[in-house]
Parts: C-alpha cells; structure tokens; sequence
C-alpha cells in the first residue's frame, strides 16, 4: 500500500486523484468532478436560478486578483522539442501575490501562450532557463524582441547555468542570439521605443548544489544540478512566503532534486513519453527509445518513484504529448509507483496555491489578444538611452542606417497622395501636426 500525503483541501480538476474525493466519488484517472461543482450542487438556488452568475470553473486571464499570500502558476508550455499546435514546448509563469512574476524556461511555442494572458510585458521581465534546448528556451528571441515592441521598457532578465566550456553557457547562448538578430534590431533603431531591447545575462555555476542564484522582495531561488546530455542542466525552487515552487527543467531522476525538491507545494518534473510510444508514434528505433526515455529523461515510473519519494503537495508531470491515446499509459505507469496528488500538465492548465489548498484548473483565453495594457508610458522613437550602451554589445548602429540611395529610388512616390492623408487625419484627430515625409525621387 503507498502511503499517501494527502493535502488539507484540493479541488480536483482534471486527472488529478486525492484519496478523499477519490473514494466519495469513486473516481478514475480521467475524473472531472470537483469540489467546487459538488457544493454548487448541493445548492439548489445557484443551479436554478437563470440569471445569477456562478463560479467558474475555469481560469480566466485578467479577471481574478491574486491574493497576498497566494501562487498561481500557469503551464504555458509543456510539450516536447517537436513542435505541434496543440502543446508549446516548456514553459511555465509563476506569479505571486507580492506583484511579482516569474517565468521558468521559454520553449519553441510559449512566448505566444504567454502573450494570451494579457500581463503586461514590464512584469515578465525575469526569466530562469534550466538548460539551452531549444525546446527550454527557443522562444526567448520572440520574447525579447516582440516583448518590447508590445510593452517591455526595460532590460530582460536572464538567469542560466554556465556550461563545461564558456560556449556551452547560457552567456555565450544570449550573446548569440542577439548577434542572430543583429538585422532585425538595427532595422528598428530609430524606430521604436529602444528601452526593452536589451538583456541582462545572469550566470551561474551549474554544480552549485541549493545555491542562491536570486534574493529579492522576498523571494528567494537556487538552483541545482540536473542530468541531462551534457553538463549543465539545472533545476530551481522559488520559496515565497512558506510557500515552495520546484521546476525540474529536463534531468533523469537525480539526487539533488530527491533532496532539494522535498517539501515543494507544488513540484514539476519532467515525465517523457512511454517508451512504446516513442517507438509507434516519434518512430525512434527501440535503441534510440530506450536511451532517450529512460536515461536521458525521466521516464514515467521514475517519474512516479522520485514523486513517492519528496512527496508533495502537488505533482506535476509534463515533457510528453498528451493525447486521448497517450494518457492513460502515462498515468497508469506513474501510478506503478506514486500514489499523492498529480496534475498531468497541459498547456494552459493553471494552479492556484496558497497554503491551505491547491485548485487546479484550465485557463480559457482570448487567441486573438493584442498589445496588453503598458505598465508605465511609452517614448517615442529618438528618446532610446539604452540605444548606445546596447548598440555596443551587439554592433548594430548606434544611428539608423536608412535606406540605401539604390532601395530609396525604388519607392512608388505614387501612394504619396493617399498615405499624405493618414498623416492630416492624425494631425487632425490628435489636434498635433505630423509632417508628411516626402518621397524625395
Ligand atoms: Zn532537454
Ligand atoms: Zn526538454
């Protein structure tokens, strides 16, 4: 018999199976029945009545305050490094009732899960990479570069691990990808508000075991080391306020996340697709399968067994491809080994703690989002006093190239008529004067 913790209160979601309500209702794997729906239940008045509005039962984006003492942390991403719709690669928000915001790696796909949730992109300025898989941080130049244009006036925080060798840090990583956009940004010079296009890069030693890599506002983050293809791979908590936040990043199940990780209120970890599933679905040889999901991953039993072992308040599985044909074997093998509380994550599945309960629910969001609003007044283009220092770091000109003499004379001066009317409807509506820029050939 496993023995099972057993959390004070949780309102069970999606596949998520507390002996309690498990038993009352004597609920499957695939149980969908929740407390908050039995209590409404047993309220006649709120389900009859046609007009008054009950509670959801799902997460809306900019609709719930968040409480002093509470977490709420959002998958935004949670699939695998070959992409697909339906599920973005990792990527997960921790907000805290302090104001602040953190996101744990930025995988191919999460930057637009991000955008949905409409926060503005001055509080999603801090970002903690475990490891540089393009499925943990291939969405990091979106982030940077389509974070400023919609918000962000100032630097992105990066935090990561050093490598081996300097090239394989997360420093040379950045360094890099700035470098990759070195077209992009110099096109933009003279352009935009400069503030947001920059980073700050902050490294740390990837065998650093517990170490403090960030103490602000009353939050403190470590890292440990993690085991995964090569040397540095890291894993973190986040403590705040009594309460503990551990994402795994990627790692086959390791000693430090046993130690580290106990005592997590909620503690995500990777758990990879069933090895069957690799051969029928991914087409790896079984060679190639067996490696990669049980040596190089967390395969779900070890997953189940590393769980059984730090016992928390709330397991969460996710690196596999969720499907109406993969679930059932996920968690059935996980269940070979773990028997507390468990979330298989899905993009968008959102968790609500605080230190008596843990509600466990899907956000519904608006696809078609726009800019979110701005935290603090935009410039226009000119003002830029990061423009210099950031110019340097990366070589793109300080000052707008402009167009060539040979691009300049390309220009159809024919519009001139039309587009010099968007210019006197804007005088005229902003009460301001824009003075039409004409075509010089
Ligand atoms: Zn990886
Ligand atoms: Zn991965």
């Amino acid at each position: 018999m496993l023995n099972v913790k057993v959390p004070k209160k949780v309102v069970l979601t999606t596949f998520v199976m507390g002996i309690t309500l498990g038993v009352y209702f004597g609920a499957s794997g695939s149980s969908v029945f929740s407390s908050a729906v039995a209590e409404e239940a047993a309220t006649a008045e709120s389900v009859v009545s046609p007009v008054k509005a009950r509670e959801r039962d799902y997460y809306s984006p900019n609709s719930e305050s968040l409480a002093a003492d509470e977490m709420r942390v959002i998958a935004c991403g949670t699939g695998m490094p070959t992409t697909r719709a339906a599920q973005a690669a990792a990527c997960f928000l921790v907000e805290l009732g302090n104001g602040d915001k953190f996101i744990f790696d930025i995988g191919s796909g999460s930057a637009e899960r991000l955008s949905s949730l409409q926060i503005p992109y001055d509080y999603l300025d801090k970002i903690f990479i475990g490891h540089l898989h393009a499925d943990h941080f291939g969405s990091l130049g979106e982030m940077f570069i389509g974070g400023a244009l919609l918000g962000r006036q100032k630097p992105l925080r990066i935090w990561g691990p050093t490598g081996r060798t300097p090239e394989l840090g997360t420093a040379y990583a950045v360094q890099k990808m700035k470098e990759m956009y070195t077209w992009d940004l110099a096109g933009r010079v003279g352009l935009v508000d400069f503030r947001g296009y920059s980073i700050e890069v902050n490294e740390f030693d990837y065998k650093a075991e517990n170490a403090v890599i960030y103490e602000e506002n009353g939050v403190t983050i470590r890292s440990f080391p993690a085991i995964h293809s090569l040397d540095g791979p890291v894993s973190f908590s986040l403590e705040w306020n009594g309460l503990k936040f551990v994402f795994g990043s990627d790692s086959y199940p390791n000693k430090w996340f046993v130690e580290y990780a106990k005592d997590a209120d909620i503690a995500i970890h990777e758990c990879f697709v069933a090895v069957p599933d690799l051969v029928g679905k991914m087409r790896f040889t079984p060679e190639q399968a067996l490696t990669v999901g049980t040596q190089i991953h967390t395969a779900p039993e070890a997953f189940g067994k590393v769980m059984q072992q730090i016992q928390p308040r709330m397991a969460v599985a996710y690196h596999f491809f969720k499907d109406f044909d993969t679930t059932a074997a996920i968690n059935d093998r996980i269940r070979t080994t773990y028997g507390g509380p468990l979330s298989l994550a899905e993009d968008f599945m959102v968790w609500n703690i605080t230190k008596d309960d843990i509600r466990v629910r899907m956000a519904v969001v608006e696809e078609h989002t726009w800019a979110p609003p701005l935290a603090s007044a935009a410039q226009p283009p000119g003002g830029d006093p990061d423009r210099e220092k950031y110019g340097k770091e990366v070589g793109i000109p300080v000052k707008s190239l402009g167009y060539s003499d040979f691009i300049k004379e390309g220009r159809w001066g024919e519009v001139d008529d039309v587009l010099r009317g968007v210019y006197q409807e804007a005088s005229e509506k902003l009460g301001r004067d824009f003075p039409y820029p004409e075509t010089e050939n």
